[in-house]
Protein backbone atom coordinates (compact mmCIF):
# COMPACT_ATOMS: atom_id res chain seq x y z
CA UNK A 1 0.00 0.00 0.00
CA UNK A 2 2.55 2.25 1.00
CA UNK A 3 4.27 2.28 -2.68
CA UNK A 4 0.40 3.26 -3.84
CA UNK A 5 -0.08 6.07 -1.93
CA UNK A 6 3.47 7.46 -2.88
CA UNK A 7 2.43 6.57 -6.03
CA UNK A 8 -0.61 8.43 -6.15
CA UNK A 9 1.85 11.38 -4.80
CA UNK A 10 3.82 11.34 -7.33
CA UNK A 11 1.07 11.04 -10.00
CA UNK A 12 -0.20 14.19 -8.75
CA UNK A 13 2.85 16.07 -8.94
CA UNK A 14 4.10 15.25 -11.93
CA UNK A 15 1.57 13.23 -14.31
CA UNK A 16 -1.97 15.27 -13.60
CA UNK A 17 -1.17 18.17 -15.30
CA UNK A 18 0.04 16.30 -18.49
CA UNK A 19 -3.22 13.90 -18.52
CA UNK A 20 -5.61 15.92 -16.61
CA UNK A 21 -7.14 17.01 -20.69
CA UNK A 22 -7.66 13.26 -21.62
CA UNK A 23 -9.63 12.48 -18.90
CA UNK A 24 -11.67 15.24 -19.17
CA UNK A 25 -12.86 14.43 -22.57
CA UNK A 26 -13.07 10.71 -21.10
CA UNK A 27 -15.21 11.47 -18.82
CA UNK A 28 -18.14 12.54 -21.71
CA UNK A 29 -18.00 8.90 -22.71
CA UNK A 30 -15.64 6.21 -23.12
CA UNK A 31 -14.94 4.17 -26.40
CA UNK A 32 -12.41 1.61 -26.30
CA UNK A 33 -11.96 -0.93 -28.99
CA UNK A 34 -11.49 -4.01 -27.07
CA UNK A 35 -12.47 -5.91 -24.22
CA UNK A 36 -9.85 -7.66 -22.74
CA UNK A 37 -10.59 -10.93 -20.43
CA UNK A 38 -7.16 -11.65 -18.51
CA UNK A 39 -6.19 -12.96 -15.41
CA UNK A 40 -6.24 -10.73 -12.04
CA UNK A 41 -2.49 -11.67 -11.30
CA UNK A 42 -0.13 -8.87 -10.50
CA UNK A 43 2.38 -9.73 -12.91
CA UNK A 44 0.06 -9.68 -16.31
CA UNK A 45 0.63 -5.91 -16.38
CA UNK A 46 -1.12 -4.90 -19.65
CA UNK A 47 -0.32 -1.73 -19.41
CA UNK A 48 3.09 -2.42 -19.86
CA UNK A 49 3.61 -5.13 -22.14
CA UNK A 50 0.50 -3.67 -24.51
CA UNK A 51 1.55 0.33 -24.01
CA UNK A 52 -2.38 0.96 -23.06
CA UNK A 53 -3.90 4.44 -22.39
CA UNK A 54 -6.94 5.33 -20.33
CA UNK A 55 -10.01 4.64 -22.66
CA UNK A 56 -8.38 1.84 -24.31
CA UNK A 57 -10.04 -1.87 -23.29
CA UNK A 58 -12.81 -2.51 -21.14
CA UNK A 59 -11.30 -5.26 -18.49
CA UNK A 60 -12.78 -7.86 -17.22
CA UNK A 61 -10.28 -9.33 -14.24
CA UNK A 62 -10.78 -12.80 -12.78
CA UNK A 63 -8.67 -15.58 -11.45
CA UNK A 64 -7.56 -17.90 -14.58
CA UNK A 65 -9.46 -15.41 -17.02
CA UNK A 66 -11.87 -17.45 -17.31
CA UNK A 67 -15.54 -17.46 -18.93
CA UNK A 68 -18.26 -19.51 -17.56
CA UNK A 69 -20.17 -21.27 -20.42
CA UNK A 70 -24.18 -20.39 -21.02
CA UNK A 71 -26.78 -22.74 -20.25
CA UNK A 72 -29.02 -23.78 -22.61
CA UNK A 73 -31.17 -20.56 -22.13
CA UNK A 74 -27.91 -18.53 -22.94
CA UNK A 75 -27.83 -17.25 -19.11
CA UNK A 76 -24.48 -17.85 -17.68
CA UNK A 77 -23.35 -20.78 -15.69
CA UNK A 78 -21.27 -18.62 -13.04
CA UNK A 79 -21.44 -15.64 -11.63
CA UNK A 80 -23.27 -12.54 -13.46
CA UNK A 81 -20.52 -9.86 -13.28
CA UNK A 82 -18.43 -11.68 -16.49
CA UNK A 83 -21.12 -11.62 -18.55
CA UNK A 84 -22.66 -8.23 -17.85
CA UNK A 85 -19.13 -6.70 -18.75
CA UNK A 86 -19.33 -8.57 -21.92
CA UNK A 87 -23.15 -6.71 -22.43
CA UNK A 88 -22.03 -3.89 -21.43
CA UNK A 89 -19.09 -3.59 -23.89
CA UNK A 90 -20.68 -5.80 -27.20
CA UNK A 91 -24.36 -3.89 -26.64
CA UNK A 92 -23.50 -0.38 -25.23
CA UNK A 93 -20.59 0.62 -26.50
CA UNK A 94 -20.23 -1.73 -29.86
CA UNK A 95 -16.53 -3.00 -29.02
CA UNK A 96 -15.34 -5.24 -31.91
CA UNK A 97 -12.69 -7.13 -30.42
CA UNK A 98 -12.53 -9.73 -27.51
CA UNK A 99 -9.08 -10.88 -26.11
CA UNK A 100 -8.73 -13.37 -23.46
CA UNK A 101 -5.40 -13.06 -22.08
CA UNK A 102 -3.73 -15.97 -20.20
CA UNK A 103 -0.37 -16.19 -18.63
CA UNK A 104 2.50 -18.65 -17.58
CA UNK A 105 2.34 -19.90 -13.99
CA UNK A 106 -0.76 -18.91 -13.40
CA UNK A 107 -1.76 -19.46 -9.41
CA UNK A 108 -5.38 -20.58 -10.89
CA UNK A 109 -4.20 -22.99 -13.26
CA UNK A 110 -2.04 -24.57 -10.20
CA UNK A 111 -5.05 -24.74 -8.10
CA UNK A 112 -6.65 -26.31 -11.23
CA UNK A 113 -4.26 -28.90 -11.71
CA UNK A 114 -3.59 -29.89 -8.14
CA UNK A 115 -7.01 -31.52 -8.30
CA UNK A 116 -7.46 -31.26 -4.64
CA UNK A 117 -10.29 -29.34 -2.74
CA UNK A 118 -8.48 -26.42 -1.09
CA UNK A 119 -10.11 -26.06 2.51
CA UNK A 120 -8.89 -22.36 2.93
CA UNK A 121 -10.00 -21.42 -0.47
CA UNK A 122 -13.20 -23.27 -1.25
CA UNK A 123 -14.75 -19.98 -3.82
CA UNK A 124 -11.39 -20.93 -5.62
CA UNK A 125 -11.71 -24.33 -5.99
CA UNK A 126 -14.87 -24.01 -7.10
CA UNK A 127 -13.98 -21.48 -9.28
CA UNK A 128 -11.14 -22.67 -11.14
CA UNK A 129 -13.76 -25.96 -12.22
CA UNK A 130 -14.90 -23.65 -15.15
CA UNK A 131 -11.56 -24.56 -16.97
CA UNK A 132 -11.47 -28.41 -15.84
CA UNK A 133 -12.14 -29.14 -19.85
CA UNK A 134 -8.01 -27.07 -20.29
CA UNK A 135 -6.60 -30.09 -18.34
CA UNK A 136 -7.64 -32.91 -21.31
CA UNK A 137 -4.26 -31.99 -23.76
CA UNK A 138 -6.55 -34.03 -26.82
CA UNK A 139 -9.52 -31.65 -26.17
CA UNK A 140 -6.92 -28.94 -28.42
CA UNK A 141 -4.15 -29.93 -29.97
CA UNK A 142 -1.72 -27.42 -31.26
CA UNK A 143 2.16 -26.90 -32.00
CA UNK A 144 4.33 -24.90 -29.70
CA UNK A 145 7.54 -22.98 -30.50
CA UNK A 146 8.94 -24.07 -27.80
CA UNK A 147 8.91 -25.95 -24.64
CA UNK A 148 6.66 -24.93 -22.35
CA UNK A 149 5.96 -26.53 -18.85
CA UNK A 150 2.79 -28.86 -18.53
CA UNK A 151 1.00 -25.91 -16.51
CA UNK A 152 1.68 -23.59 -19.08
CA UNK A 153 0.41 -25.81 -21.85
CA UNK A 154 -2.98 -26.27 -19.74
CA UNK A 155 -2.93 -22.18 -19.04
CA UNK A 156 -2.71 -22.24 -23.00
CA UNK A 157 -5.23 -24.82 -23.36
CA UNK A 158 -7.76 -22.68 -20.72
CA UNK A 159 -7.19 -19.51 -23.29
CA UNK A 160 -8.80 -21.80 -26.15
CA UNK A 161 -11.61 -22.87 -23.97
CA UNK A 162 -12.61 -19.61 -22.65
CA UNK A 163 -12.80 -19.08 -26.23
CA UNK A 164 -15.35 -21.85 -27.05
CA UNK A 165 -17.14 -20.34 -24.16
CA UNK A 166 -17.77 -16.97 -25.51
CA UNK A 167 -18.55 -18.54 -28.88
CA UNK A 168 -21.50 -20.23 -27.42
CA UNK A 169 -23.39 -17.39 -25.99
CA UNK A 170 -26.11 -16.40 -28.34
CA UNK A 171 -25.20 -12.50 -28.48
CA UNK A 172 -21.33 -13.37 -29.25
CA UNK A 173 -22.13 -16.16 -31.35
CA UNK A 174 -24.65 -13.66 -33.57
CA UNK A 175 -22.15 -11.03 -33.19
CA UNK A 176 -19.40 -13.10 -34.97
CA UNK A 177 -21.65 -14.12 -37.54
CA UNK A 178 -22.78 -10.71 -38.92
CA UNK A 179 -18.75 -9.72 -38.94
CA UNK A 180 -19.11 -7.07 -35.83
CA UNK A 181 -16.68 -9.06 -33.54
CA UNK A 182 -13.19 -11.10 -33.79
CA UNK A 183 -11.90 -13.05 -30.94
CA UNK A 184 -8.40 -13.29 -30.05
CA UNK A 185 -6.36 -15.14 -27.58
CA UNK A 186 -3.07 -14.10 -25.87
CA UNK A 187 -0.88 -15.44 -23.89
CA UNK A 188 1.80 -13.76 -21.62
CA UNK A 189 5.13 -15.43 -20.92
CA UNK A 190 5.94 -14.08 -17.36
CA UNK A 191 9.81 -14.86 -17.30
CA UNK A 192 10.14 -13.95 -20.90
CA UNK A 193 8.11 -10.20 -20.68
CA UNK A 194 7.08 -11.72 -24.41
CA UNK A 195 3.00 -12.10 -25.64
CA UNK A 196 2.20 -14.57 -27.87
CA UNK A 197 -1.32 -14.49 -29.99
CA UNK A 198 -2.95 -17.78 -31.09
CA UNK A 199 -2.92 -18.68 -34.18
CA UNK A 200 -5.78 -20.49 -36.17
CA UNK A 201 -3.80 -21.23 -39.07
CA UNK A 202 -0.53 -21.97 -37.65
CA UNK A 203 -2.71 -24.01 -34.60
CA UNK A 204 0.03 -22.13 -32.50
CA UNK A 205 0.43 -19.33 -30.20
CA UNK A 206 2.82 -16.98 -31.83
CA UNK A 207 5.07 -14.73 -30.69
CA UNK A 208 2.84 -11.06 -31.56
CA UNK A 209 6.29 -9.67 -32.89
CA UNK A 210 6.73 -6.98 -35.86
CA UNK A 211 5.10 -9.67 -38.80
CA UNK A 212 2.39 -10.91 -36.51
CA UNK A 213 1.54 -7.66 -35.51
CA UNK A 214 1.27 -6.17 -39.18
CA UNK A 215 -0.54 -9.14 -40.36
CA UNK A 216 -3.06 -8.70 -37.15
CA UNK A 217 -3.32 -5.11 -37.76
CA UNK A 218 -4.10 -5.28 -41.75
CA UNK A 219 -7.24 -7.71 -40.48
CA UNK A 220 -8.27 -4.98 -38.99
CA UNK A 221 -9.25 -3.45 -41.53
CA UNK A 222 -10.73 -6.48 -43.66
CA UNK A 223 -14.53 -7.20 -43.13
ZN1 LIG B 1 -3.41 -16.32 -13.48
Amino acid sequence: MRKLLQGILDFRKRVRPTVKGTFAQLAFGQKPDCILVVCSDSRVAVNVFASTEPGDMLVCRNAGNIIPPPRADGTSTGDLSEVAILEFGLERLNIPSIIVCGHSECGAIGALISGKPLPDAPHLTEWVKNASGALDPSRFVFHSQKTFAPQNLVSQRNVLLQLENLKRYPFIAKRIAEGKLRLYGWWFDIAEAEVYSWDEDAKSFLVLDEVRTARLISQLDTP
